[in-house]
């Protein structure tokens, strides 16, 4: 059964940085979060994860992850104490409009290559012509920020559709492989 923190839109910061630590320490060092894990995490550092990897602490016994977050193609350590205690509206804004946008043309993608090598190796949808961040800052730019409401750990946009239609008309897509996608990332 869900814990009945998820339905808690004040929860503290402290308690996020003891899910969390909860969460790192059911792994062993060098293992991967199941999908579910990778969510929760996602969901309680406010950032969205393709995936979370137990890693060695660099200072004392600190427990520490590498991620791979795809919307700014990074790939490494991830200091998740400092995502927590920065968990802030912008954060909440912004995966408020990724959800959003879920919804419409991103959702009809064939995830069966990579556009560039042709591997099929960790296949990701990647806006190919405009960042998604981009396209998320124009439409606050001319239409001003969206509302959101808070549902279990995240947020989500009240009205949707206009930022859906917005985000459609500009939204390109490519499927790369996650090593094209971190050269992709690198050469920005
Ligand atoms: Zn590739």
């Amino acid at each position: 059964m869900a814990n009945t923190d998820n339905k808690n839109p004040k929860m503290t910061k402290k308690r996020r940085r003891e899910l969390a630590r909860e969460l790192i320490l059911r792994y062993e060092v060098g293992s991967r979060f199941s999908n579910s894990d990778t969510l929760l995490f996602g969901q309680i550092c406010g950032y969205e994860f393709e995936w979370v990897e137990r890693s060695a602490p660099k200072i004392g016994s600190a427990p520490a992850v590498c991620v791979s977050y795809p919307a700014e193609t990074y790939t490494g350590s991830w200091g998740w104490r400092k995502s927590i205690d920065g968990y802030e509206q912008r954060q909440n804004l912004i995966g408020a409009m990724r959800l959003a946008s879920r919804a419409g043309t991103f959702k009809q993608v064939k995830k069966d290559m990579c556009a560039q090598c042709g591997s099929n190796d960790l296949l990701a949808v990647d806006h190919k012509s405009v960042p998604f961040v981009r396209i998320a800052e124009s439409f606050i730019k001319e239409q001003g920020k969206p509302a959101i409401q808070n549902v279990d750990f995240g947020w989500e946009l009240v009205d949707p559709a206009s930022f859906l239609e917005f985000h459609d008309e500009i939204a390109d897509y490519q499927v790369l492989c996650a090593s094209c996608n971190s050269k992709k990332g690198a050469k920005v």
